[in-house]
């Protein structure tokens, strides 16, 4: 997908802050952040929505989970807890069609969300 700024995000044409990477995921700090650790973790494929993931990509939605847990780890937000988020769509409010996981942590997060 040409056109999404998360694919142009992983392939370097937008500048961004790096956290992690590998040959499944590119994980960077987001431009606008809602808590003092604020990663978004994004797979290489252009999947536009969670709904969208397919029965082989099962093992990548997984990764994720598990690249975001160690971010965690290394921005040493694991102890105190953090929050992950996964906006689908228009009630979930995802604004960038690109899935993404994001990882909060560092303040005192609030239930239930808006
Ligand atoms: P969504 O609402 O789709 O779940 O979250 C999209 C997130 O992407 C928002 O938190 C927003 O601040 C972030 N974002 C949008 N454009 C950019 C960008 O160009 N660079 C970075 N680093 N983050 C972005
Ligand atoms: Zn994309």
């Amino acid at each position: 997908m040409t056109d999404c700024i998360f694919c142009k995000i992983i392939r370097g044409e937008i500048p961004s802050e790096a956290v992690y990477e590998d040959e499944r995921c590119y994980a960077f700090r987001d431009i606008e952040p809602q808590a003092p650790v604020h990663v978004l973790i994004c797979p290489r494929d252009h999947i536009v929505r969670i709904s969208d993931a397919q029965p082989t990509q099962e093992e990548l939605l997984g990764h994720l989970l598990w690249v975001a847990a160690d971010i965690a780890r290394r921005e040493h937000i694991s102890e105190g807890g953090y929050r992950l988020v996964v906006n689908c769509g228009v009630h979930g409010q995802q604004a960038v069609e690109h899935l993404h996981v994001h990882l909060l942590g560092g303040r005192q997060m609030e239930w239930p969300p808006g």
